[in-house]
């Protein structure tokens, strides 16, 4: 992959993201890994509005590899990501709205739904860290050698992938399974 695709799927994949509400304000990171470089989204740009300039490159240690824009304060999170899951070739991470409600309750994703069990697998919440700190980063990669993706105590969702948009239609996985429980939970106490 040259670094003009990888800027062009984390371009696509921010609108995409940003379109279905799955970020909104300046919320959320994406990151593919080409080889030893991690193209990161900035911090503090919106998902559904980014250029070129605001995908910032770095190596496998989480250093800025220019001097141009900040990288995303959850950098470290991808990177730790990636180290621990050589195979896997793109980060995300964002706060749909259901997703972040079962973490804000302390709950996992819950598992009935054909899409949660046939899909996801089980998708854990993580014990609260704050965000962007190295804790929240470690947990996150401990998360990625066994899971596809994790909820994050208090704050939002990331999903890993070996391609981009299929990170992107797991976190879209992440937030239907949420959505849709979220509802079933309400109406069955109807019933
Ligand atoms: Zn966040």
């Amino acid at each position: 992959m040259t670094t003009e695709q990888a800027v062009n799927d984390i371009i696509a994949a921010g609108r995409c993201l940003y379109q279905r509400g799955l970020t909104a304000g300046t919320d959320g990171n994406i990151s593919v890994r080409c080889g030893d470089t991690v193209f990161i989204t900035a911090s503090g740009v919106s998902k559904g509005r980014l250029t070129a300039a605001d995908i910032v490159p770095l190596d496998l240690d989480g250093r800025p590899l220019t001097c141009g824009a900040k990288p995303s304060s959850e950098a470290a999170l991808h990177i730790y990501v990636y180290r621990n899951r050589p195979d896997v070739g793109a980060v995300v991470h964002a706060h749909p709205p259901f997703a972040t409600a079962y973490a804000l309750a302390g709950k996992d994703l819950p598992q009935d739904l054909v899409e949660a069990r046939l899909m996801l697998g089980k998708i854990p919440l993580l014990p609260f860290a704050e965000a962007g700190t190295l804790r929240l980063a470690e947990q996150a990669g401990e998360a990625a050698r066994a899971y596809r993706g994790a909820l994050l105590a208090d704050h939002g969702a990331a999903a890993w992938d070996r391609q981009l948009e299929t990170a992107v239609c797991l976190m879209e996985a992440i937030e239907q399974v949420a959505k849709t429980s979220f509802y079933g939970q309400m109406l069955r106490r109807e019933i």
